[in-house]
């Protein structure tokens, strides 16, 4: 088994890499007088960190955000581990030693944190304020706590809950994080995610931390129209059939043919993170053909109507439509997890 080759896949999704850094180039210049860093956590929100890092690495880009320790290793054949940020902070022991061994920075998140990492001698890290998410990161009033102040504080970092909305959050979350950053010594300032970046230049600071957007999300309309596409997706048909009047497809017989057409099985279920949100009036395309989906989508297959592209038999391939804001209104996913819950299956070019 072990030299046997898999043949080739039949799902592929192609990762355009000049869009990618176009991307980073433009959040880079929204950024202003900020540097953009990268959030690659979740292997590239799905599009695969072997890909993607080089050609952010290549096009200016030196901090990079993971969430977990075990992101660390992938990201840093790529670039120097001082510049890749663990943003889940240093948890037990075993982190803090793979932190110490490893030169990546930790995001350190509590004062327990602060203490346990001020026992290592007090290596370089970053610090995550909570301004109102109410997730990771220590409140504003910890910030004069000793094992804080003896820190030595590379990125001084808060999150945004709102960005995405115009909300009065924004504004109150900035404030918060001004005043915090006057009282604690550090190196560099950090607030804006993608959507962060698009509320303008008191939001952006040092460096932003642009993910999403990266990848071809447009979280903001201010953003529209800059953001290239990144993912592109096919998948092969796999069986063709004719229905007659009445024939029902999927599970549930959920569409019933009213007349006689021509029908393609095809390898993309929801294992695949084509969620079956993504069915009901939605369409695969070849081209200019528009080929909607009938039926429930199954795990490992849909079907849809090859009516605008009868040409179309076994081993022809079709597009996944993946223009991320459009996916998501069609299917109320958001665009977050329309990228990070692609599965395994899919052959990365
Ligand atoms: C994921 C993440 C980002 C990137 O956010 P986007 O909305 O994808 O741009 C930035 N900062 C932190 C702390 C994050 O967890």
């Amino acid at each position: 088994m072990s030299q046997l080759k898999a043949p080739p896949a039949t799902l592929r999704l192609s990762v355009d890499t000049d869009a990618l850094a176009d991307n980073w180039r433009v959040l880079d210049k929204m950024s202003g007088a900020a540097k953009a860093g990268a959030a690659v956590k979740a292997d590239a929100y799905g599009l695969g960190v072997d890909k993607c890092v080089p050609a952010l690495r290549d096009a200016g880009c030196q901090s990079f955000f993971v969430a977990h320790w075990s992101e660390v290793e992938a990201v840093a054949k790529h670039v120097p581990p001082a510049w890749i940020s663990v943003l889940h902070g240093v948890l037990n022991e075993a982190e803090m030693d793979y932190a110490c061994e490893s030169g990546a920075c930790p995001v350190i998140n509590s004062v327990e944190q602060a203490k346990a990492w001020n026992a290592t001698n007090g290596l370089v890290c970053s610090l995550m304020i909570d301004t109102g998410i109410n997730r990771l990161g220590i409140s504003p009033d910890e910030v004069g706590v000793p094992a804080i102040q003896a820190l030595e504080v590379d990125v001084l970092m808060s999150h945004l809950a709102s960005a995405d909305e115009n909300s009065p959050e924004n504004a109150r979350q900035l404030g918060t994080f001004n005043l915090c950053s006057k009282k604690i010594a550090h190196k560099t300032l950090s607030l804006a995610n993608s959507a962060g970046i698009a509320l303008g230049a008191d939001y952006a600071f040092d460096l932003t931390r642009p993910g999403i957007a990266l990848y071809g999300g447009v979280p903001r309309a201010e953003l529209h129209g800059q953001i290239k596409q990144v993912a592109h997706m096919q998948a092969a048909i796999m069986q063709t059939r004719t229905l007659k009047p009445g024939d029902k497809v999927g599970y549930n017989g959920e569409f019933v043919a009213d007349q006689s057409m021509p029908t393609g099985v095809v390898s993309l279920g929801y294992a695949d993170g084509f969620l079956r949100s993504r069915g009901p009036g939605s369409a695969l395309l070849h081209g200019e053909a528009v080929l909607p989906i009938l039926g429930k989508v199954s795990m490992d297959m849909v079907v849809i109507d090859l009516t605008a592209a009868p040409h179309l038999k076994e081993g022809g391939w079709v597009e996944v439509p993946f223009d991320l804001p459009h996916a998501a209104r069609q299917s109320s996913l958001s665009q977050y997890e329309l990228l990070t819950t692609l599965g395994s299956r899919w052959a990365h070019s």
